[in-house]
């Protein structure tokens, strides 16, 4: 597992990002590409390389997610719904190896998948 990546850097405030949120497990950013009104990406402050690479050691973080999506969601007057997704690794699209959950809304979505 890498110890550094480009989301550690904005963790410690290295490489500057518009930081929404940030607790003892979690930091919370505005995507620097938003493909939604509101695309924040939220980060485990430790590295998890992706999805595949989960343990239970990771439980606590990964929960966190959750509860921090929900909470931004509801600072950024998502009321009316939003989409979460992790990439995982080339298939799934991931191009930064620390995994990370983006929060998309302000607008209808659009279907989950589209076939290119
Ligand atoms: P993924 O394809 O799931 O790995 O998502 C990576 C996301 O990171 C993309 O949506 C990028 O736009 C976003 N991203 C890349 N560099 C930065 C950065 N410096 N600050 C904020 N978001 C970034």
């Amino acid at each position: 597992m890498p110890d550094e990546t480009l989301f550690t850097k904005i963790i410690r405030g290295e490489i500057p990002a518009d930081v929404v949120y940030r607790d003892d497990l979690v930091t919370a950013f505005r995507d620097i590409s938003p493909q939604a009104p509101v695309h924040v990406l939220i980060v485990p402050n430790h590295v998890i390389a992706t999805a595949a690479d989960v343990t239970r050691d990771d439980e606590r973080a990964l929960g966190r997610l959750f509860v921090a999506a929900r909470q931004i969601a509801e600072r950024e007057g998502l009321e009316a719904g939003y989409r979460l997704i992790v990439n995982c690794r080339e298939h799934g699209g991931q191009e930064v190896p620390h995994l990370h959950m983006h929060l998309l809304g302000g607008e209808p979505i659009g279907p989950m998948r589209t076939r290119s």
